[in-house]
């Protein structure tokens, strides 16, 4: 691991210093845990995979147009981004019935939503992000009306963008979580940017033919096949590292 200064270690990723001011270092992990904490393991080689799909999805949204806190790959398990003010919300947004939501409001899994919908969640671990209206967010202060509106539109794009490049290569893009960061630039003026990553760890990706469940589900789920499963993602957007050794292995559970 990097000896830069570390400024935080969170569940799948460490953050260090970067080299410049307004900017950190990604480190990623191969930890895994459930949102409720209840269940944690290692999936091997799962940091470096995600590194390298977050990179690819974040490095195309860029090509694009969306703006995104990415400046480079430093190496097999760390990227380079840039500083931002952290929202302290979750963006979730939803194509097909599955996770929370399927439970919350008992529509079967697998079906197909009226529209694109999208939830906001409250980062606390401690309260396990609670699902909260626009209210909640501008009342409390958390986000305003126009930061609102921009991170609704900016995810509505960058689903659109997905599910194309997805469908692309026989994934269907179910749901997926994101984040975003204030972003000032030297005239002081901000922007809402892209933060945190893209990954099987924070999308449901279903294979389009048969539904193979190619996510982190498969881990909250005690299916077998989870490392596989991320590697099979990586392959088929055609990034799949040349040097990494094939995962045959399943995930060594820490308990
Ligand atoms: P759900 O609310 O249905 O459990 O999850 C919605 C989406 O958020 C899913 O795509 C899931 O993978 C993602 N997700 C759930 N918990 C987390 C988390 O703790 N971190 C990240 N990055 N994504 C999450």
């Amino acid at each position: 691991m990097s000896r830069r200064r570390q400024i935080y270690e969170g569940k799948d990723k460490v953050i260090f210093e970067g080299p410049e001011s307004g900017t950190i270092v990604q480190y990623f992990k191969d930890d895994a845990y459930t949102s409720n904490n209840k269940k944690s393991g290692t999936i091997i080689g799962k940091g470096v995979i995600n590194n390298r799909i977050s990179e690819y999805f974040m490095t195309r949204l860029g090509e694009i147009g969306i703006p995104t806190h990415f400046v480079k790959r430093l190496n097999m398990r760390e990227q380079l981004v840039r500083e931002v003010e952290i929202i302290p919300l979750a963006v979730v947004i939803r194509n097909i019935s599955a996770g929370s939501i399927a439970k919350r409001l008992s529509i079967p899994e697998g079906t197909t939503l009226p529209r694109t919908i999208v939830e906001f969640k409250y980062k606390s671990s401690d309260l396990g992000d609670p699902l909260v209206s626009e209210d909640h967010i501008t009342a409390f202060g958390w986000a305003n009306p126009n930061e609102l509106d921009e991170m609704m539109q900016l995810s509505l794009r960058i689903n659109d963008f997905l599910c194309g490049l997805l469908l692309g290569v026989e994934i269907r893009l179910v749901d997926f979580r994101i984040e975003f960061g204030r972003h000032y630039n030297q005239n002081d003026e901000m922007n809402i940017i892209l933060a945190d990553e893209i990954s099987p760890d924070s999308c449901r990706l279903w294979d389009a033919k048969t539904n193979k469940r190619m996510d982190k589900d498969r881990f909250r789920q005690d299916m077998d096949g989870i490392a596989e499963a991320y590697q099979e993602v990586a392959q088929r957007l055609g990034i799949l590292p040349e040097s990494i050794p094939r995962i045959h292995q399943g995930p060594k559970l820490m308990q």
